[in-house]
C-alpha cells in the first residue's frame, strides 16, 4: 500500500476529474531521500472507483522499496468516495431520530435496511473517533467542542469540516486514521511513522498552474 501524502488542490471531485489534476501533481524530492541519489521517479497513476474517472499520481523509490501517492484533499483516505459524502452520512445521522431512521433515509432500493445500517455505522464510527481525537489536537479552535460534525461546523464556521480538517491537521495526517488521515489501517500505533514525515515539512505539495 502506498504511503499517502496530501495533495492540496482546492478542487471538488468533479473538477479534479474534469481538469485531470493528477497530471499537475508534483513530488520533487523523495520523502525518504531528500538529497536524491535513490532513482526516485514518477510511477504512473492508480484509479479510484469514485468519483468515476479519478486517478491518483504515484511515485516510487527503488532504494526504499516504497510507493508514494498524492491524495487530493476531497478524497477519503484508504476508504471509498469523498470526504463530503462521508460527512453527509454523519450529518444525516446527527439530524435523524435514530441511526436506523438515517440509514433508512439514505438507502436506495434494493439495499436492505440491515446493509444500510452497517454502511452508515461504519462511517459514523470512523468519523466520531476521528472528531474526538481532532478536538484534542486543535484546542485553540475546538476546546470543549462536542465531537459532532454539527458542532465542529459551527466552531470552524465551515460547511465542509472533514476537508477543512485535512488542512488543519496537516502535521498529524500520517498518524491519524482513515478517512481523514493516511495511517495504514493495520497500523496499531506505538511506533512513530516519522521516517519520511520529518522531511515533508508544513507545506504540502500544491497544484501548479
Ligand atoms: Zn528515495
Amino acid at each position: 500500500m502506498p504511503v499517502q501524502l496530501r495533495f492540496q488542490t482546492g478542487l471538488t471531485g468533479a473538477d479534479y476529474v474534469t481538469r485531470e489534476a493528477w497530471r499537475e501533481a508534483r513530488l520533487l524530492r523523495c520523502p525518504l531521500h531528500p538529497r536524491g541519489g535513490c532513482r526516485f521517479a514518477r510511477h504512473g497513476t492508480y484509479e479510484r472507483k469514485r468519483p468515476a474517472g479519478t486517478l491518483i499520481a504515484r511515485w516510487y523509490c527503488p532504494q526504499g522499496h516504497r510507493t508514494f501517492s498524492l491524495l487530493p484533499d476531497h478524497l477519503a483516505a484508504r476508504f471509498p468516495g469523498t470526504l463530503s459524502e462521508i460527512e453527509r452520512v454523519v450529518v444525516t445521522v446527527e439530524q435523524a431520530k435514530s441511526v436506523e431512521a438515517a440509514a433508512d433515509a439514505l438507502r436506495r432500493d434494493p439495499v436492505t435496511l440491515a446493509n444500510a445500517l452497517r454502511w452508515v455505522r461504519r462511517r459514523l464510527r470512523l468519523v466520531r473517533a476521528l472528531l474526538t481525537i481532532v478536538v484534542g489536537l486543535l484546542p485553540q479552535s475546538l476546546l470543549g467542542c462536542a465531537p459532532t460534525v454539527a458542532a465542529v461546523r459551527a466552531r470552524l464556521a465551515c460547511p465542509q469540516v472533514l476537508v477543512a480538517l485535512r488542512e488543519r491537521t496537516q502535521v498529524h495526517l500520517q498518524a491519524l486514521a482513515r478517512p481523514l488521515g493516511f495511517r495504514h489501517p493495520s497500523y496499531a500505533g506505538g511506533e512513530h511513522p516519522s521516517d519520511f514525515q520529518q522531511h515533508m515539512g508544513p507545506d504540502p505539495p500544491r497544484r501548479v498552474g
